[in-house]
């Protein structure tokens, strides 16, 4: 089916046999005694060496045959003369699918900044960096469907729409076919949501769970794996306005099973990664080792592999969201007045507290739990205390939060409680609360934000980086 990928050509064993290649051109290079082309289709970081003799071909076609053009090549392949690659085409036939103006193409072969790529995004999965990350993006995907699968999930759909307000009031992106130039009105003169499309307010959903926790109610093991949106304006490098979620939620499982499903989640899709994505990840690791290059030693971070490797073999801390602010308080920036923000137990951990606990303290991914009920959500388990709750946070070097999860609230009674007293009005969460009214059962779940995953893996710094097409402030264009 098709024609034969570049990957493939690249491991058959070279018989002169005739070949096609088709792809786009990275780079020409004549010398006196042959043309050089390097061809890649994206089906692997490698290029094929594809040759041709001076003359063998009129200037007029040369000249189109630049760096961005398509061509498809047919030849011989052949064993390869030079170092670098072990097999190369001989060429005897060019032709040019597209040519690519050197005057206008902006993607010529030299080193291109990360801004400028995002600028232009249409065009950055062309670059070796990109077609890495997009390779490893896929292959991480891949993973997660297959570890739920083995492990017995169900793969639930849930609804990119919502009407729930219940959950990240304000950092929702509306969804609405009002007329925006002539809304309807109440007789109070509010907007009259009864005529928009679903009768009634919509917004894009900031996560599945609680759909999922339905799901977890009736099947024990459910996973949702779609995108999520968050309108908070927070020019950050690890947020994004839409980015793609990962949630399993399970029946019968409390906090400690929900933090070994966790770490051996991530530790299963990054050994994944680490055994079917090795020339990505080796290329990614050069490029990483060659911008710190001029970064002090003790600056410089475990080469990509190093640090991947020591995720999989060592097991993360765990300790409680009470016992990392002794931790804190405890701590040479801490005494020195380094944090910028304020450490006490009620606080809200900023990111520059996760990074010390995890980046110099424990100098390994951790997982916190039994956070103040203050700081987290309505819905997730009171501890005997009544002053915490079960929630677990991942966290990892260089990303910081990279799960969020708890163990939720299986009482009626308590849930109703939480729900008023953070003032959501119990009757927009009828179905959520019908849960805990029949057939209650202890549950957890959790949230992995899939490009904070793919940001680990690949070592880039900025999640706009690690998603073909980012949305953020100000910034939809493609
Ligand atoms: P943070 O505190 O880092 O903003 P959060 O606590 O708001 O995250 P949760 O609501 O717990 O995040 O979402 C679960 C996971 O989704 C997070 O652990 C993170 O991996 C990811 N995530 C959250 N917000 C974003 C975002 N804006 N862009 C990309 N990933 C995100
Ligand atoms: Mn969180």
């Amino acid at each position: 089916m098709g024609p034969l990928q570049i990957k493939e050509i690249l491991q058959t064993t070279p018989e002169n046999q005739s070949v096609v290649v088709k792809g786009w051109v990275r780079t020409k290079r004549e010398s006196k005694n042959a043309i050089f082309i390097a061809l890649n289709d994206g089906s692997t970081i490698h290029n094929i060496q594809a040759v041709a003799e001076p003359g063998q071909f009129s200037a007029e076609l040369l000249l189109t045959v630049t760096t961005g053009s398509c061509l498809k090549i047919t030849g011989q392949l052949i064993a390869s003369q030079g170092a670098g690659q072990t097999v190369e085409v001989k060429i005897t036939d060019i032709e040019v699918y597209g040519t690519a103006d050197p005057e206008e193409y902006p993607l010529q072969p030299k080193k291109h900044s990360l801004e400028f790529l995002r600028e232009i995004a249409h065009l950055r999965p062309r670059t070796n960096t990109f077609s890495a990350i997009l390779r490893i993006r896929h292959a991480l995907a891949f993973a997660v469907h297959q570890y739920f699968n083995e492990k017995s999930f169900f793969y639930l759909h849930t609804p990119v729409i919502t009407a729930s307000d219940a959950e990240g009031a304000g950092e929702m992106f509306r969804v609405t076919t009002l007329d925006l130039n002539n809304l309807p009105r109440t007789e109070e003169g509010a907007i009259n949501f009864k005529e928009d499309f679903f009768g009634r307010e919509a917004n894009l959903t900031v996560s599945g769970q609680l759909e999922g926790e339905l799901g977890a109610m009736a099947l024990s093991k459910i996973y949702t794996f779609g995108p999520t949106f968050r309108a908070e304006n927070s020019n950050t490098t690890r947020h994004l306005a839409e980015f793609w979620m990962i949630e399993p939620e399970m029946a019968f499982f409390e906090l400690e099973d929900n933090m070994d499903l966790a770490e051996d989640f991530v530790k299963s899709v990054i050994s994944y990664a680490l055994i079917n994505c090795k020339d990505d990840l080796n290329f990614l690791q050069n490029r990483l080792t060659e911008e710190e290059k001029n970064k002090p030693q003790n600056e410089r971070s475990l080469p990509l592999l190093e640090k991947l490797s020591f995720v999989v073999d060592n097991p993360f801390e765990r300790l409680t969201y009470t016992e990392a602010i002794e931790i804190l308080l405890k701590s040479k920036p801490q005494k020195e007045g380094k944090f910028q923000f304020p450490v006490g137990w009620g606080i809200d951990l900023s990111s520059e507290h996760e990074r010390y606990l995890v980046e110099k303290h424990f100098k390994k991914p951790v997982i916190l739990t039994n956070y103040p009920r203050e700081i987290k959500s309505f819905y997730m388990k009171l501890d005997e205390d009544g002053k915490t709750v079960r929630a677990m946070d991942v966290l990892f070097p260089g990303i910081g939060e990279i799960i969020g999860g708890s163990q939720r609230e299986e009482s009626y009674e308590k849930l109703l409680g939480r729900v008023k007293e953070i003032g959501i009005d119990p009757e927009n969460l009828w179905w959520y609360l019908d849960t805990r009214k029949f057939g209650t059962a202890p549950h957890s779940g959790f949230g992995l934000g899939f490009e904070r995953l793919v940001q680990f893996v690949t070592g880039m710094g900025n999640i706009r980086d690690v998603i073909p097409f980012p949305r953020y402030p100000k910034s939809a264009e493609f």
